[in-house]
């Protein structure tokens, strides 16, 4: 719908998938995953619900379809929004509390060396920009974390992210979300 799409298939294809794009709820038919990727949480609801695929969005994920969110794309997903608009919408399938743009605004983007599960102590380049803070968790894993804050986090077939492992020519995380994805369900 919005944002950062063109670099989250770029990334997908070099770690061996086959993409589409999603703007209609047609275009989830057969799909292993999905991206939900950064950029504005709350033009994206709004488009999708104009689109008419947020239901079916939630439906599909709650059924088991992998997922990967990035940045906004955690918004998106998450239980609980602060700071967002009055009558933000969201899936309400991540059981995270977020703040919108926790971390401050643009000037205030950085990058950070993340420690991540399974990465055998190598650090991940953490980009974030406006990045939703986690305030707090239930049902997910902390896969990593930043200053406090989880900064990583899985539940079931969703791995969400406050950072922009597109934006970098690292391609684990990817991968990762490609091996989900393809494993059965
Ligand atoms: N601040 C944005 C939002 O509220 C997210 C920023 C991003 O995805 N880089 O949706």
């Amino acid at each position: 719908m919005q944002g950062a799409f063109a670099e989250h298939v770029r990334a997908l294809e070099s770690a061996g998938a086959r993409t589409r794009l999603v703007r209609s709820a047609a275009d989830l038919d057969g799909l292993d995953g999905i991206v939900l990727p950064g950029g504005e949480s709350t033009t994206m609801t709004m488009l999708m619900e104009r689109m008419g695929l947020l239901e079916p969005l939630r439906g599909a994920i709650q059924q088991g379809m992998a997922t990967l969110a990035t940045c906004a794309g955690m918004i998106v997903l998450a239980r609980e929004v602060t700071d967002g608009m009055a009558d933000q919408k969201g899936l309400g399938l991540l059981d995270v509390a977020v703040r919108r743009n926790g971390y401050g605004r643009q000037v205030d983007s950085f990058e950070a060396q993340l420690k991540v599960e399974g990465m055998n102590g190598k650090t991940f380049p953490g980009v974030f920009i406006r990045s939703p803070l986690v305030e707090s968790t239930g049902a997910v894993t902390v896969m990593a974390e930043h200053d406090g804050h989880p900064v990583a986090v899985r539940q079931g077939r969703i791995i969400a992210l406050c950072f922009h492992p597109e934006l970098t020519n690292d391609l684990r995380l990817h991968r990762e979300f490609v091996r989900l994805a393809m494993a059965q369900r």
